[in-house]
């Protein structure tokens, strides 16, 4: 089958990688040198997908250990791989040094071109793509990888939901002085839920969901936000300092309720953006990508997207409404939520069923 892939992000490139194992010819198209340096926690499910196309990640470190708490308050739960009966939780890797491990498997670069327009198909022709070179293409595929912001979603007549969450993440990468290795921290800290992540050795990414303007500021005030968040991390981690500059993204949920037409489907972010507390939007887009590539084995392309968007579109609203209700409830500073969710974290912590549940949600493993 031939496939035109638009959009070089993470998403796209692990498509790419895997419509191309299976022989189908695919072409993909990105305008953008520029990536972002994101730290990125690969469940397990994700894993198990680039294991089987042959992607194996040297980079980056095994997740092993989760230690969720309330900044302050004594309650926590700590999810350990090892006693939920696996050997990992999954992997937390930089988003550069996943895209230098994909493109040894891509076939050809990706092609610097931009995508003008999509057109779906129609009874009497294959879906179409115009390239900013004036090139018109017809495949049997195309898959829209877009990120969902240049339009070309609008352009098919389809409508994203929005919901703004009213909150930035700022993001970066810190050198701590003592590191735990395999450990990674939520904590909710009152101004919004932080992320500590292992990534090597004695570096961790962080990202912290907070007030915009509040993330703004700090991260025009460096030394300002190296102390809030050396009062933030835990004190196991010993002193910290900052191992790149910090970045701020505005956080927005962004959905299409059926992300397709004939010929055409919008996979990634461009179909579904989540909040990022819980480290699921890959994760999860990469297990309707997996589903569409079974489908297309057996199925033309139009049944075949069809069939995986109605496999997977519970997962997809579950890990939305679960992502966007971790937020809103640990987001405030109000002092009996936070006692309520530490008592609650205390009591859970002593329920190995409630724990190997919570972590199989975010490994992707159904059970
Ligand atoms: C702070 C934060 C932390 C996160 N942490 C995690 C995590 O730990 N685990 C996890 O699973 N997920 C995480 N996510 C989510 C994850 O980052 C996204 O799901 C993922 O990056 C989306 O990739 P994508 O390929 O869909 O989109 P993008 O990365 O946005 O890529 C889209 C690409 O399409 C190209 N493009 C756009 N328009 C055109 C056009 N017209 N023609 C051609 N090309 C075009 C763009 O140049 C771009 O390169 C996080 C997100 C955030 C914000």
């Amino acid at each position: 089958m031939q496939i035109s892939v638009i959009g070089g992000g993470p998403i796209g490139l692990i498509a790419r990688t895997a419509l191309e194992q299976e022989g189908h010819e695919v072409r993909q198209f990105d305008p953008s040198t520029e990536k972002p340096k994101m730290s990125l926690a690969l469940a397990e499910s994700t894993l198990a997908l680039l294991n089987r196309i042959g992607v194996q990640l040297d980079a980056g470190e095994d997740l092993t250990e989760i230690l969720v708490n309330e900044h302050g308050l004594p309650g926590s739960m700590l999810l350990r791989a090892s006693e939920c009966g696996y050997p990992r939780f999954g992997r937390v890797i930089c988003s550069l040094a996943l895209e230098e491990a994909l493109t040894q498997h891509t076939s050809d670069r990706i092609e610097r071109l931009s995508v003008s327009q999509v057109r779906a198909r129609s009874a009497q022709h294959n879906p179409s793509i115009e390239l900013s070179s004036g090139e018109m293409i017809h495949p049997d595929l195309v898959i829209l990888a877009d990120g969902g912001r240049s339009g070309l979603t609008e352009s098919l007549g389809l409508t994203a939901q929005r919901r703004p969450f009213d909150r930035s993440a700022i993001m970066g990468r810190i050198q701590v002085d003592t590191p735990q290795a395999g450990r990674a921290y939520e904590r909710f800290i009152g101004t919004g839920p932080l992320a500590i992540l292992p990534i090597e050795s004695s570096t961790y990414g962080f990202v912290w969901s907070l007030d915009p303007a509040y993330a703004e500021r700090l991260s025009q005030m460096p030394e300002t936000l190296l102390s809030a968040l050396q009062q933030a991390v835990p004190a196991e981690l010993g002193g910290i300092e900052f191992a790149s500059d910090p970045v701020v993204i505005p956080l927005v949920e962004r959905w299409v309720d059926q992300p397709y037409r004939p010929g055409v489907v919008l996979i990634g972010n461009g179909a579904q953006t989540i909040h990022p507390v819980a480290g699921q939007g890959l994760n999860l887009a990469l297990r309707g990508v997996n589903l569409l590539v079974d489908a297309l084995r057996s199925q033309d392309p139009d049944e075949a997207v069809k069939t995986a968007f109605s496999q997977w579109r519970m997962n997809r609203d579950a890990t939305r409404l679960a992502s966007s209700s971790l937020e809103a409830l640990f987001d405030r500073e109000l002092f009996p939520r936070k006692l309520l969710t530490s008592l609650g974290m205390a009591f859970g912590d002593q329920s190995l069923w409630l724990k190997r549940k919570i972590a199989e949600a975010g490994m992707g493993v159904i059970s």
